[in-house]
């Protein structure tokens, strides 16, 4: 659960995450009422929120950026994320690219799914201006400023890089001092976008390394410059064999994710410093 109204005991929060308990979330089981407290279950978040478009860009064949106006009162982490609405209510959940402190806008990466109902909707329907309606941030993949030094990983395949993207930013932001490795993968060049905004990232910071990688071609000739060849769980792994300490932010495909996280575990990362979002399509 989550403490809206008072702070948890901390023997009720041993064992979450830091991101949860940064976020007043507590096991009820553990927790004894010695005071007023107001409590609301974790997946309680119905607060909407009206908003304006404020650009869509196509930055590949398949991924659009959403840029919409942050309402004011708006919190949020980099890596959340929120349900969009259509006009006829129907929601999404997309994950927030943008950082607040950098960004007076709210960044989402949206890839075009053949006949998805909101996907569609974004990528040949959204326009400038129009007016639309959000819920607030929720999740608990970003990224906490509660060790500089640790060496942190991100895996993400297709708009599974949104959050990543914001939580790379974010972390850059709070000055963060251990290496931090970015992996982005996709099937074909079509779902690899802001190589270059990723490149100078890593140009301006030494701590920083982004690979691009791209599993399926017939020929080399296919890849952009300095995109690698491969899967980009299996090239992470190849290139950082042992991980104890890190931390590991992995987002996109439920499968991807899951292997990821397991591969992981046995390169010797803690489960509790893995961060996920499986993007879990909507039953029809
Ligand atoms: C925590 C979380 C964060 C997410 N963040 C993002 C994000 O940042 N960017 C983003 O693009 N998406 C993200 N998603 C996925 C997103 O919520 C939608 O599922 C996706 O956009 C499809 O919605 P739709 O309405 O267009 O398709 P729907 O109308 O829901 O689906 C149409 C058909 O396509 C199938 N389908 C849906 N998605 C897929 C898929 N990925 N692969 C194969 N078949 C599919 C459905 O089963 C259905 O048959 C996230 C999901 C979760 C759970």
């Amino acid at each position: 659960m989550r403490m809206v109204k008072g702070t948890p005991a901390s023997e009720s929060q041993k064992g979450l995450k830091s991101s949860l308990v940064s976020q007043n979330y507590f096991l009820p089981c553990s927790c004894s009422a010695d005071r007023d407290m107001e409590v609301i279950l974790p997946d309680a978040a119905n607060f909407r929120f009206s908003t304006s478009v404020v650009s869509v860009d196509l930055l590949t064949s398949e991924i659009v950026r959403l840029r919409l106006a942050r309402p004011s009162g708006f919190q949020y982490h980099p890596g959340q994320y929120i349900t969009l609405y259509n006009a006829e209510g129907t929601g999404r959940t997309y994950s927030l690219a943008s950082t607040p402190v950098l960004d007076p806008f709210l960044e989402l990466h949206i890839r075009l799914v053949p006949n998805g109902i909101v996907s569609s909707w974004v990528h040949k329907q959204l326009t400038v201006g129009d007016t639309v309606s959000i819920s607030e941030a929720i999740g608990n993949c970003f990224y906490m400023a509660d060790n500089p030094d640790q060496s942190l990983l991100l895996v993400g395949t297709g708009s599974g890089l949104a959050p990543l993207y914001g939580i790379v930013r974010d972390a850059l932001h709070h000055a963060h001092q251990g290496i931090i490795k970015l992996y982005h993968g996709s099937g074909t060049m079509a779902g690899i976008y802001l190589q270059q905004e990723l490149n100078q990232l890593a140009k301006n910071h030494n701590n920083v390394e982004y690979t691009a990688c791209v599993s399926r071609i017939s020929q080399a000739t296919e890849l952009d410059a300095g995109v690698v060849h491969g899967r980009a769980t299996a090239i992470a792994l190849q290139h950082n064999p042992r991980m104890s300490g890190w931390r590991a932010y992995i987002c996109g495909e439920p499968k991807m994710v899951n292997d990821t996280s397991r591969a992981l575990f046995l390169a010797g990362v803690s489960l509790k410093d893995v961060y996920s979002d499986p993007f879990i399509h909507s039953k029809p």
